[in-house]
């Protein structure tokens, strides 16, 4: 899916994160679905141990850190 450099508003690729025009960083799309499908084989592999206490421990972490991966950078 193509995005646009939130600093110059340039067309840059989806898994590009250094703007080649302005060299402003631009969080790759991709880390969202890295963060997912963790979060998924985290998740699948805790129930399958039947520890809900670990699963729900491991998810509140993992909604935190997918809130920093979207929150924009300093
Ligand atoms: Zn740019």
């Amino acid at each position: 899916m193509p995005r646009s450099c939130r600093q110059c508003g340039t067309a840059i690729g989806p898994t590009i994160e250094t703007c080649p025009h302005c060299g402003a960083f631009n969080r790759a799309e991709r880390t969202i679905w890295v963060w997912l499908a963790g979060g998924l084989i985290v998740l699948a592999l805790f129930l399958a141990l039947g520890d809900i206490g670990a699963v729900l421990r491991v998810a509140g972490d993992l909604l935190r850190q997918i809130h920093a991966a979207l929150a924009p950078a300093p």
